[in-house]
């Protein structure tokens, strides 16, 4: 069972940002942390399972002082597993070494830094709070706090990006020692500032691949089309929960749960989900979406799926790939070999 907190505040919006974040309801914060409180107890009341994992997700999660989460990390004490991965995203403008070190006290112990980049032109340009130097302090306070697993969101193929440009944020990183790296291509939101604006985006596979390749070569196993770890250790076991398909709690406006057969969202809008953050919408998967999902996820990461779970005519597809090389299967477990493909495989597949 994994868990996910949502705190929809944020400093300032970034242009390509289509998450539910908020830059103008800061002083809504104490009663949304109320209500998560609220959702929170009703939630972990209805589990059989111990939670594995915890991730503090946003919007930005340290726009909230950490004195803030003390009730959250009390509830939540009963039901966590003795070795559960704690994990917090931050921005290095409000991630302070007081915030970095109160979350740690709590027993947060996987930090994940919204980074971007080390070059400041570009991080005017997406707009963020933060610029290179406030994160390399930021990163710096997080290792002498004692954190030791830490990653750092890199963003590339926008406007102006080239390998050279993107190199250097990695490189800085590799100085730093960081065990993670979340290395994402630009997507043009619908609803976001960059919507509309083709030009801001470089569609360049040989990018990606390049980008694949300088990871590994210095030591980064690629685990999911975005995500890189020094050692099988430092992998996101949240992440890798939802590619698994295990269930998982979703606390908090606009975040999602499902439990089984079932996915349910709680109010999108904060005003909405102070007022009741037990009122959610609740949708019903059919075992065909449960396979989709499963395809899709499990194509997209290391963790693959289970060739049982398809059907005749998709078993046939299935082989056509495995006979031109481009899927590789062990004990009845379907694998991917360029997570770059796994929409277009996935899709055949399921078509
Ligand atoms: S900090 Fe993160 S959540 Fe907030 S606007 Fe930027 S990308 Fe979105």
């Amino acid at each position: 069972m994994l868990l996910y907190i949502h705190i929809p505040f944020c400093d300032s919006k970034c242009h390509y940002c289509a998450f539910n974040s908020y830059t103008d309801r800061f002083h809504l914060k104490k009663e949304y942390m109320r209500a998560l409180e609220k959702q929170l107890k009703n939630d972990l009341k209805n589990i059989d399972k111990k939670i594995e994992t915890l991730f503090i997700g946003g919007g930005t999660p340290s726009t909230i002082r950490y004195e803030e989460y003390t009730e959250i990390f009390k509830i939540i004490k009963p039901y966590i597993i003795d070795d559960c991965e704690i994990t917090s995203e931050c921005n290095p403008n409000s991630a302070s070494k007081t915030w970095l070190e109160g979350m740690k006290s709590l027993g947060v112990n996987r930090i994940s830094f919204g980074v971007q980049s080390f070059n400041d032109e570009k991080l005017k340009k997406l707009n963020r709070a933060h610029n290179a130097k406030g994160a390399l302090s930021a990163i710096q306070n997080a290792i002498c706090i004692g954190f030791n697993s830490i990653n750092c969101d890199i963003i590339y193929g926008v406007q102006n990006d080239s390998f050279e440009l993107i190199k250097e944020d990695f490189d800085t990183l590799f100085k730093l020692k960081i065990e993670h790296i979340s290395a994402y291509s630009l997507t043009l939101e619908e609803g976001t500032k960059f919507y509309n604006k083709s030009e801001i985006k470089i569609d360049d596979e040989e990018l990606s691949y390049k980008i694949f390749d300088y990871l590994k070569e210095n030591g980064f196993t690629q685990y999911e089309i975005s995500n890189f770890a020094r050692e099988k250790d430092y992998e996101s076991k949240h992440n890798y929960g939802y590619w698994q398909h295990k269930n998982y709690l979703g606390i908090g406006a606009g975040a999602v749960g499902c439990l089984n057969n079932y996915r349910y969202y709680p109010k999108k809008g904060i005003e909405e989900y102070i007022k009741n953050p037990l009122d959610y919408e609740i949708e019903e998967l059919s075992n065909e979406d449960i396979v989709v999902e499963k395809v899709l996820l499990g194509l997209r990461c290391s963790n693959g799926f289970d060739k049982n779970i398809l059907n005749e005519k998709q078993l046939k597809r299935l082989i056509e790939l495995l006979e031109e090389d481009k899927l590789k299967e062990i004990s009845g477990q379907i694998y991917n070999k360029n997570f770059l493909l796994a929409d277009e495989l996935a899709l055949y597949i399921l078509e």
